[in-house]
Protein backbone atom coordinates (compact mmCIF):
# COMPACT_ATOMS: atom_id res chain seq x y z
CA UNK A 1 0.00 0.00 0.00
CA UNK A 2 1.42 3.82 -0.93
CA UNK A 3 1.73 5.25 2.13
CA UNK A 4 4.08 7.96 1.11
CA UNK A 5 6.69 6.94 3.60
CA UNK A 6 9.73 6.83 3.45
CA UNK A 7 11.28 2.92 2.75
CA UNK A 8 13.19 2.63 6.02
CA UNK A 9 9.43 2.90 7.82
CA UNK A 10 8.33 -0.17 6.14
CA UNK A 11 11.57 -1.69 7.07
CA UNK A 12 11.19 -0.88 10.87
CA UNK A 13 7.58 -2.24 10.40
CA UNK A 14 9.41 -5.84 9.02
CA UNK A 15 11.48 -5.54 11.96
CA UNK A 16 8.93 -5.03 14.55
CA UNK A 17 6.73 -7.55 13.20
CA UNK A 18 9.11 -10.46 12.06
CA UNK A 19 12.67 -9.98 14.35
CA UNK A 20 10.68 -8.51 17.19
CA UNK A 21 7.65 -10.53 17.06
CA UNK A 22 5.31 -7.65 18.09
CA UNK A 23 1.67 -7.65 16.75
CA UNK A 24 0.54 -4.55 18.57
CA UNK A 25 0.90 -1.54 16.55
CA UNK A 26 0.78 0.62 19.09
CA UNK A 27 4.38 -0.89 20.82
CA UNK A 28 5.89 0.09 17.65
CA UNK A 29 7.30 3.14 19.12
CA UNK A 30 9.88 4.25 16.86
CA UNK A 31 6.80 4.95 14.18
CA UNK A 32 5.49 8.31 14.34
CA UNK A 33 1.69 9.02 15.96
CA UNK A 34 0.22 9.42 12.55
CA UNK A 35 1.78 6.46 10.95
CA UNK A 36 1.00 4.08 13.92
CA UNK A 37 -2.52 5.61 13.65
CA UNK A 38 -3.13 4.98 10.04
CA UNK A 39 -2.02 1.85 10.38
CA UNK A 40 -3.87 0.79 13.54
CA UNK A 41 -7.16 1.96 10.45
CA UNK A 42 -6.50 0.10 7.94
CA UNK A 43 -4.10 -3.29 9.04
CA UNK A 44 -4.84 -6.65 10.34
CA UNK A 45 -2.00 -8.55 12.52
CA UNK A 46 -4.04 -11.85 12.38
CA UNK A 47 -2.42 -15.04 12.87
CA UNK A 48 -3.51 -18.95 12.47
CA UNK A 49 -4.24 -20.46 15.97
CA UNK A 50 -1.96 -22.96 17.53
CA UNK A 51 -4.52 -25.84 18.37
CA UNK A 52 -2.21 -28.21 19.40
CA UNK A 53 1.56 -28.79 20.11
CA UNK A 54 3.30 -31.70 20.09
CA UNK A 55 6.91 -32.76 20.88
CA UNK A 56 8.37 -35.53 19.91
CA UNK A 57 11.24 -38.16 21.31
CA UNK A 58 13.57 -36.68 19.17
CA UNK A 59 13.07 -33.44 19.89
CA UNK A 60 10.90 -32.78 16.74
CA UNK A 61 7.66 -30.20 17.15
CA UNK A 62 4.52 -30.59 15.16
CA UNK A 63 1.99 -27.37 15.52
CA UNK A 64 -1.45 -28.26 14.55
CA UNK A 65 -2.65 -24.50 13.24
CA UNK A 66 -6.32 -23.23 12.97
CA UNK A 67 -6.60 -20.97 9.85
CA UNK A 68 -10.48 -20.89 9.71
CA UNK A 69 -13.36 -22.04 11.31
CA UNK A 70 -13.14 -25.64 9.32
CA UNK A 71 -9.50 -26.20 8.52
CA UNK A 72 -6.41 -26.91 10.42
CA UNK A 73 -2.78 -27.64 8.81
CA UNK A 74 0.18 -28.73 10.07
CA UNK A 75 4.01 -27.05 10.49
CA UNK A 76 6.77 -29.08 11.39
CA UNK A 77 10.28 -27.91 13.49
CA UNK A 78 13.16 -30.37 13.12
CA UNK A 79 16.03 -29.66 15.38
CA UNK A 80 19.35 -31.20 14.24
CA UNK A 81 23.25 -30.59 15.41
CA UNK A 82 24.01 -27.84 13.43
CA UNK A 83 20.65 -26.70 11.88
CA UNK A 84 16.82 -26.33 12.25
CA UNK A 85 14.63 -26.45 9.92
CA UNK A 86 11.28 -25.65 9.72
CA UNK A 87 8.47 -27.55 7.47
CA UNK A 88 5.77 -25.41 6.92
CA UNK A 89 2.32 -25.49 4.41
CA UNK A 90 1.25 -23.74 1.59
CA UNK A 91 -2.12 -25.19 1.13
CA UNK A 92 -5.03 -26.27 2.84
CA UNK A 93 -4.97 -30.71 1.79
CA UNK A 94 -3.53 -30.96 -1.40
CA UNK A 95 -5.11 -31.97 -4.82
CA UNK A 96 -2.43 -34.05 -6.68
CA UNK A 97 -3.44 -37.26 -5.24
CA UNK A 98 0.40 -38.82 -4.92
CA UNK A 99 -0.76 -42.24 -3.61
CA UNK A 100 2.05 -42.52 -1.23
CA UNK A 101 0.98 -39.45 1.07
CA UNK A 102 -1.23 -38.77 3.77
CA UNK A 103 -1.85 -35.28 3.17
CA UNK A 104 -3.43 -36.28 -0.39
CA UNK A 105 -5.92 -38.74 1.38
CA UNK A 106 -7.33 -35.56 3.11
CA UNK A 107 -8.40 -34.19 0.05
CA UNK A 108 -8.10 -30.24 -0.72
CA UNK A 109 -9.56 -27.29 0.35
CA UNK A 110 -7.81 -24.18 -0.69
CA UNK A 111 -4.64 -21.73 -1.14
CA UNK A 112 -3.13 -20.72 2.23
CA UNK A 113 -3.06 -16.86 1.98
CA UNK A 114 0.44 -15.28 2.22
CA UNK A 115 -0.20 -14.53 5.70
CA UNK A 116 -1.24 -18.05 6.96
CA UNK A 117 1.93 -18.97 5.34
CA UNK A 118 4.43 -16.72 6.64
CA UNK A 119 1.83 -17.35 9.85
CA UNK A 120 3.17 -20.08 10.56
CA UNK A 121 6.78 -18.96 10.24
CA UNK A 122 6.29 -16.26 12.65
CA UNK A 123 4.35 -18.62 15.09
CA UNK A 124 7.35 -21.07 15.23
CA UNK A 125 10.33 -18.47 15.82
CA UNK A 126 8.18 -17.05 18.87
CA UNK A 127 7.14 -20.16 20.43
CA UNK A 128 10.92 -21.59 20.08
CA UNK A 129 12.05 -18.26 21.71
CA UNK A 130 9.61 -19.15 24.37
CA UNK A 131 11.19 -22.52 24.75
CA UNK A 132 14.16 -21.23 25.47
CA UNK A 133 15.93 -21.99 21.77
CA UNK A 134 18.39 -19.49 20.16
CA UNK A 135 17.46 -16.83 18.23
CA UNK A 136 18.60 -18.28 15.62
CA UNK A 137 16.59 -21.52 15.79
CA UNK A 138 14.98 -21.42 12.40
CA UNK A 139 18.22 -21.95 9.57
CA UNK A 140 15.99 -23.18 7.13
CA UNK A 141 12.59 -22.92 5.43
CA UNK A 142 11.23 -26.00 3.74
CA UNK A 143 8.15 -26.25 1.51
CA UNK A 144 7.17 -29.58 2.31
CA UNK A 145 4.13 -29.20 4.22
CA UNK A 146 1.11 -29.72 3.11
CA UNK A 147 0.23 -28.80 -0.19
CA UNK A 148 1.81 -28.25 -3.62
CA UNK A 149 3.59 -25.13 -3.30
CA UNK A 150 3.99 -24.18 -6.84
CA UNK A 151 0.34 -24.38 -7.25
CA UNK A 152 0.11 -21.00 -4.93
CA UNK A 153 2.88 -19.46 -6.58
CA UNK A 154 1.98 -15.75 -5.91
CA UNK A 155 1.84 -16.04 -2.14
CA UNK A 156 4.76 -18.48 -2.16
CA UNK A 157 7.10 -16.55 -3.64
CA UNK A 158 5.55 -13.33 -1.59
CA UNK A 159 6.53 -15.07 1.56
CA UNK A 160 10.11 -16.19 0.30
CA UNK A 161 10.93 -12.81 -0.33
CA UNK A 162 10.37 -11.86 3.24
CA UNK A 163 12.28 -14.99 4.16
CA UNK A 164 15.12 -13.76 2.33
CA UNK A 165 14.63 -10.16 3.41
CA UNK A 166 17.36 -8.49 6.05
CA UNK A 167 14.88 -6.96 7.91
CA UNK A 168 12.26 -9.70 8.60
CA UNK A 169 14.20 -12.97 8.24
CA UNK A 170 17.30 -12.77 6.47
CA UNK A 171 17.73 -16.59 5.01
CA UNK A 172 20.50 -17.13 2.92
CA UNK A 173 18.86 -18.62 -0.42
CA UNK A 174 20.00 -21.76 0.05
CA UNK A 175 18.53 -21.95 2.94
CA UNK A 176 15.13 -21.83 1.62
CA UNK A 177 14.19 -24.99 -0.49
CA UNK A 178 10.63 -25.22 -2.50
CA UNK A 179 9.49 -28.84 -3.40
CA UNK A 180 7.50 -29.91 -5.78
CA UNK A 181 5.94 -32.88 -7.36
CA UNK A 182 6.58 -31.29 -10.72
CA UNK A 183 4.61 -28.32 -12.06
CA UNK A 184 6.81 -27.63 -15.03
CA UNK A 185 5.94 -24.63 -16.14
CA UNK A 186 6.32 -23.03 -12.58
CA UNK A 187 9.32 -24.26 -12.37
CA UNK A 188 10.50 -22.13 -15.07
CA UNK A 189 8.57 -19.16 -13.75
CA UNK A 190 10.11 -19.97 -10.73
CA UNK A 191 14.21 -19.99 -11.91
CA UNK A 192 12.72 -16.17 -13.40
CA UNK A 193 11.83 -14.54 -9.97
CA UNK A 194 13.50 -15.62 -7.00
CA UNK A 195 16.63 -17.36 -5.89
CA UNK A 196 15.90 -20.74 -3.83
CA UNK A 197 16.99 -23.96 -3.65
CA UNK A 198 14.78 -26.29 -5.60
CA UNK A 199 13.83 -30.28 -4.79
CA UNK A 200 11.91 -32.11 -7.20
CA UNK A 201 9.56 -35.40 -5.64
CA UNK A 202 10.17 -37.41 -8.30
CA UNK A 203 9.61 -41.34 -6.13
CA UNK A 204 10.22 -42.96 -9.84
CA UNK A 205 12.47 -43.63 -12.75
CA UNK A 206 9.99 -44.10 -15.36
CA UNK A 207 6.61 -42.43 -16.55
CA UNK A 208 4.95 -46.02 -15.99
CA UNK A 209 5.29 -46.19 -12.73
CA UNK A 210 5.33 -42.37 -12.17
CA UNK A 211 2.03 -42.48 -13.33
CA UNK A 212 0.61 -44.18 -10.97
CA UNK A 213 2.53 -42.73 -7.86
CA UNK A 214 2.48 -38.87 -8.70
CA UNK A 215 -0.66 -38.98 -11.22
CA UNK A 216 0.40 -34.99 -12.09
CA UNK A 217 3.52 -37.02 -13.90
CA UNK A 218 0.12 -37.55 -16.94
CA UNK A 219 0.32 -34.13 -17.36
CA UNK A 220 4.11 -33.10 -17.31
CA UNK A 221 5.86 -36.39 -17.76
CA UNK A 222 9.56 -37.28 -16.35
CA UNK A 223 11.53 -36.05 -20.09
CA UNK A 224 9.73 -32.54 -19.72
CA UNK A 225 10.21 -32.31 -15.26
CA UNK A 226 14.23 -32.97 -16.11
CA UNK A 227 14.34 -30.54 -19.37
CA UNK A 228 12.80 -28.03 -16.87
CA UNK A 229 15.50 -28.71 -14.41
CA UNK A 230 18.03 -28.35 -16.64
CA UNK A 231 17.13 -25.19 -17.68
CA UNK A 232 16.99 -23.88 -14.08
CA UNK A 233 20.26 -25.25 -13.24
CA UNK A 234 21.71 -23.53 -16.68
CA UNK A 235 21.01 -20.75 -15.15
CA UNK A 236 24.32 -18.55 -15.07
CA UNK A 237 24.14 -17.65 -11.44
CA UNK A 238 22.95 -20.98 -10.60
CA UNK A 239 25.94 -23.29 -9.88
CA UNK A 240 24.42 -25.99 -7.67
CA UNK A 241 22.44 -28.99 -7.85
CA UNK A 242 19.23 -29.88 -7.40
CA UNK A 243 17.77 -32.47 -4.80
CA UNK A 244 15.21 -35.55 -6.09
CA UNK A 245 13.54 -36.94 -3.32
CA UNK A 246 12.77 -40.70 -3.72
CA UNK A 247 10.32 -42.70 -1.38
CA UNK A 248 11.44 -45.78 -0.38
CA UNK A 249 8.00 -48.10 -1.43
CA UNK A 250 8.88 -51.98 -0.42
CA UNK A 251 9.09 -53.77 -3.81
CA UNK A 252 7.25 -50.92 -5.31
CA UNK A 253 9.77 -48.41 -6.44
CA UNK A 254 13.02 -49.94 -4.98
CA UNK A 255 14.61 -52.50 -6.61
CA UNK A 256 18.35 -52.49 -8.53
CA UNK A 257 17.05 -51.69 -11.46
CA UNK A 258 15.18 -49.08 -10.43
CA UNK A 259 18.20 -47.51 -9.28
CA UNK A 260 19.44 -48.46 -12.33
CA UNK A 261 17.25 -46.70 -14.19
CA UNK A 262 17.53 -43.35 -11.98
CA UNK A 263 21.08 -43.53 -12.67
CA UNK A 264 20.72 -43.18 -16.19
CA UNK A 265 18.06 -40.71 -15.69
CA UNK A 266 20.04 -38.30 -13.82
CA UNK A 267 23.19 -38.51 -15.80
CA UNK A 268 23.81 -34.93 -16.98
CA UNK A 269 21.99 -33.55 -14.51
CA UNK A 270 23.36 -31.79 -11.52
CA UNK A 271 21.66 -33.76 -8.88
CA UNK A 272 21.41 -34.66 -5.44
CA UNK A 273 19.24 -38.01 -4.38
CA UNK A 274 17.46 -38.10 -0.96
CA UNK A 275 15.86 -41.62 -0.21
CA UNK A 276 13.32 -40.93 1.92
CA UNK A 277 12.11 -43.80 3.79
CA UNK A 278 8.56 -44.58 3.57
CA UNK A 279 6.88 -43.21 6.48
CA UNK A 280 3.29 -44.83 7.13
CA UNK A 281 -0.14 -43.98 7.87
CA UNK A 282 -3.15 -45.83 8.22
CA UNK A 283 -4.42 -47.70 5.24
CA UNK A 284 -1.62 -46.57 3.31
CA UNK A 285 -1.40 -49.92 1.51
CA UNK A 286 2.32 -49.31 1.56
CA UNK A 287 5.33 -50.43 3.49
CA UNK A 288 8.70 -49.26 4.13
CA UNK A 289 11.61 -50.63 1.82
CA UNK A 290 13.48 -53.05 4.29
CA UNK A 291 16.98 -51.31 5.40
CA UNK A 292 18.76 -54.06 2.40
CA UNK A 293 16.59 -52.56 0.08
CA UNK A 294 17.57 -48.97 0.98
CA UNK A 295 20.96 -49.49 1.46
CA UNK A 296 21.35 -51.91 -2.16
CA UNK A 297 19.61 -48.91 -3.74
CA UNK A 298 21.79 -46.32 -2.38
CA UNK A 299 24.63 -48.32 -3.02
CA UNK A 300 24.22 -48.36 -6.63
CA UNK A 301 23.24 -44.96 -7.38
CA UNK A 302 26.97 -44.09 -5.46
CA UNK A 303 28.40 -46.53 -8.12
CA UNK A 304 26.37 -44.54 -10.29
CA UNK A 305 28.10 -40.92 -9.17
CA UNK A 306 25.05 -39.48 -7.66
CA UNK A 307 25.21 -37.97 -4.31
CA UNK A 308 22.57 -39.78 -2.01
CA UNK A 309 21.53 -39.05 0.83
CA UNK A 310 19.24 -41.32 2.82
CA UNK A 311 16.81 -38.99 5.28
CA UNK A 312 16.20 -40.27 8.40
CA UNK A 313 13.06 -40.48 9.78
CA UNK A 314 12.11 -37.49 12.29
CA UNK A 315 9.10 -36.97 14.56
CA UNK A 316 7.26 -40.61 13.49
CA UNK A 317 5.75 -40.89 16.86
CA UNK A 318 4.01 -37.66 16.24
CA UNK A 319 3.22 -38.59 13.18
CA UNK A 320 5.21 -34.99 11.58
CA UNK A 321 7.27 -37.25 9.41
CA UNK A 322 7.57 -36.89 5.36
CA UNK A 323 4.32 -37.47 3.97
CA UNK A 324 2.27 -37.88 7.56
CA UNK A 325 1.20 -34.76 7.30
CA UNK A 326 -2.50 -34.37 7.70
CA UNK A 327 -3.98 -31.29 9.52
CA UNK A 328 -7.80 -30.78 9.31
CA UNK A 329 -9.28 -30.49 5.73
CA UNK A 330 -12.88 -28.99 4.43
CA UNK A 331 -12.31 -31.36 1.31
CA UNK A 332 -14.44 -29.48 -1.58
CA UNK A 333 -13.02 -32.16 -3.41
CA UNK A 334 -14.85 -34.73 -1.74
CA UNK A 335 -11.39 -36.96 -1.85
CA UNK A 336 -12.97 -39.81 0.36
CA UNK A 337 -15.52 -40.16 -2.01
CA UNK A 338 -13.34 -40.22 -4.69
CA UNK A 339 -11.04 -42.80 -3.18
CA UNK A 340 -14.13 -45.42 -2.36
CA UNK A 341 -14.59 -44.66 -6.46
CA UNK A 342 -10.93 -46.13 -7.05
CA UNK A 343 -11.49 -48.36 -4.82
CA UNK A 344 -13.95 -50.05 -6.38
CA UNK A 345 -13.30 -49.72 -9.89
CA UNK A 346 -9.90 -51.58 -9.10
CA UNK A 347 -12.26 -54.58 -7.42
CA UNK A 348 -14.19 -54.12 -10.42
CA UNK A 349 -11.44 -54.37 -12.94
CA UNK A 350 -9.80 -57.01 -10.78
CA UNK A 351 -13.23 -59.18 -10.94
CA UNK A 352 -13.74 -58.38 -14.87
CA UNK A 353 -10.07 -60.03 -14.78
CA UNK A 354 -10.96 -63.27 -13.10
CA UNK A 355 -14.06 -63.86 -15.03
CA UNK A 356 -12.18 -63.11 -18.49
CA UNK A 357 -9.27 -65.54 -17.09
N1 LIG B 1 3.81 -31.22 -2.95
C1 LIG B 1 5.21 -30.96 -2.75
C2 LIG B 1 5.52 -30.61 -1.31
C3 LIG B 1 5.37 -31.77 -0.35
S1 LIG B 1 6.95 -32.22 0.16
C4 LIG B 1 6.02 -32.12 -3.25
O1 LIG B 1 5.44 -33.15 -3.60
O2 LIG B 1 7.23 -32.01 -3.36
C5 LIG B 1 6.70 -33.67 1.04
C6 LIG B 1 7.67 -34.74 0.59
O3 LIG B 1 7.41 -35.95 1.31
C7 LIG B 1 7.50 -35.05 -0.88
O4 LIG B 1 8.70 -35.44 -1.46
C8 LIG B 1 6.55 -36.22 -0.78
O5 LIG B 1 6.49 -36.93 -1.96
C9 LIG B 1 7.14 -36.99 0.38
N2 LIG B 1 6.18 -37.93 0.96
C10 LIG B 1 4.85 -37.92 0.83
N3 LIG B 1 4.30 -38.96 1.50
C11 LIG B 1 5.31 -39.62 2.07
C12 LIG B 1 5.37 -40.74 2.93
N4 LIG B 1 4.27 -41.37 3.34
N5 LIG B 1 6.59 -41.15 3.35
C13 LIG B 1 7.70 -40.48 2.98
N6 LIG B 1 7.70 -39.40 2.19
C14 LIG B 1 6.52 -38.97 1.73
Amino acid sequence: MQRGENKFRAQQWFQWVYQRGITDIDAMTDLSLSLRSSLRADTELALPVIESENISRDGTIKWLLRVDDGNAIETVYIPEKSRGTLCISSQVGCALDCTFCATARQGFNRNLTAAEIIGQVWIADQRLRAMGKSKHAITNVVFMGMGEPLLNFNNVVSVIDILLDDFAYGLGKRKVTVSTSGVVPKIDTLSQTVDVSLAISLHAPNNELRNELVPLNRKFPIEELLAACKRYLSQKHRRESITFEYVMLDKVNDSIDHAKQLCALLTNVRAKVNLIPFNPFANSGYRRSSQQAIDQFSEVLMQGGLTVITRRPRGEDIAAACGQLAGKVVDKAHRDSHYVRLYERSMLSRRIATTCA
